[in-house]
């Protein structure tokens, strides 16, 4: 699984280091335990951090990183909305703090959304609700009444990052004519998690008119 043998003596160096540490740690908390159970639980806390140091230096495609997180159903509709993703020349970085399960969708180096993995999920989000971007204002003409649904059933009025917080949530928005009573996520105000058959569809859709934002902004300076 970790595939990578020139990192091998780095990653040593980094159980030997991490057991030296651990072992003084854990003497002082769990100084009842045997020494036999005491090195073999620190062993095993020392695999998982190398793994997960290595996951992030691994050069692994997002085909193999999705099969790492997702079931059969869930891979096989992420790789459909992966392969048209390519198709529709859609670019992609990587971002947030772990690096790795989540990359930003990008189109003529503009941000139309994400999409990430979690455990056994995946999960797209589009636009913001920032003052700058009228994304949900600029994207109505495009919409049919399903989409405009399928908008407005995946408003986000649950992320942490902003509804549980403060930050940037916003409060008595309407969007598309609805009014939002409560906050909603102004950095991931739609988001779609394990969409399948027609909701998948739905949320290329709305990808593609992202794009079309994009290229009217442009063509309008
Ligand atoms: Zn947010």
């Amino acid at each position: 699984m970790m595939g990578h043998q020139k990192n091998a003596g780095g990653r040593l160096m980094i159980i030997e280091e991490l057991r030296e540490n651990l072992i003084s740690y854990i003497k002082k908390k769990f100084y009842t335990r045997s020494n036999t159970a005491i090195i073999e639980w620190q062993e095993k806390v020392c695999f998982v951090k190398v793994m997960k140091m290595g996951e992030k230096r691994l050069n692994q495609s997002i085909e193999e990183i999705a099969a790492s997180f997702l079931d059969e159903n869930k891979l096989k509709s992420f790789l459909d909305f992966y392969d048209f993703f390519k198709k529709n020349k859609i670019g992609k970085a990587k971002t947030g703090r772990t690096g790795i399960s989540k990359w930003t969708i990008i189109y003529k180096n503009k941000k139309i959304g994400h999409f990430s993995f979690h455990k056994n999920s995946w999960s797209i989000d589009y636009f913001d609700l920032f003052n700058r971007n009228k994304w949900l204002e600029e994207c109505e003409k495009y919409l049919t009444a399903e989409l405009k649904d399928f908008i407005l059933t995946n408003i986000n009025t649950t992320s942490g990052c902003c509804v549980n917080k403060t930050c940037w949530s916003v409060e008595n928005k309407i969007i598309l004519g609805k009014l939002f009573n409560g906050r909603v996520c102004a950095c991931r105000p739609v988001e779609v998690i394990n969409p399948d058959g027609e909701t998948l569809e739905y949320a290329k859709e709305l990808v593609l008119i992202g794009k079309n934002i994009i290229t009217e902004r442009e063509n309008v300076l």
